[in-house]
């Protein structure tokens, strides 16, 4: 039922692109994820879409 850590930062980087905050602080509380592992995916999110880069979550590629 937990997700891996692995798991929960590509979460956090993913809620980081879409700057989701309430997501990310969620999956940041509900697993064991370092603060600094937390923000440092977060800010990569949102670097990501800065640079144009698509995102690769589910919701934006539904197949
Ligand atoms: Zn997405």
């Amino acid at each position: 039922m937990n997700m891996t850590r692995k798991d929960a930062i590509a979460l956090i980087k993913v809620a980081g692109y879409h700057g989701d905050t309430k997501t990310s602080l969620r999956i940041y509380t509900e697993n064991r994820v370092s603060y600094a592992a937390y923000s440092e995916a977060y800010a990569r999110g949102g670097q990501l879409k800065q640079e144009g880069m698509a995102c690769t979550c589910f919701e934006c590629n539904p197949r």
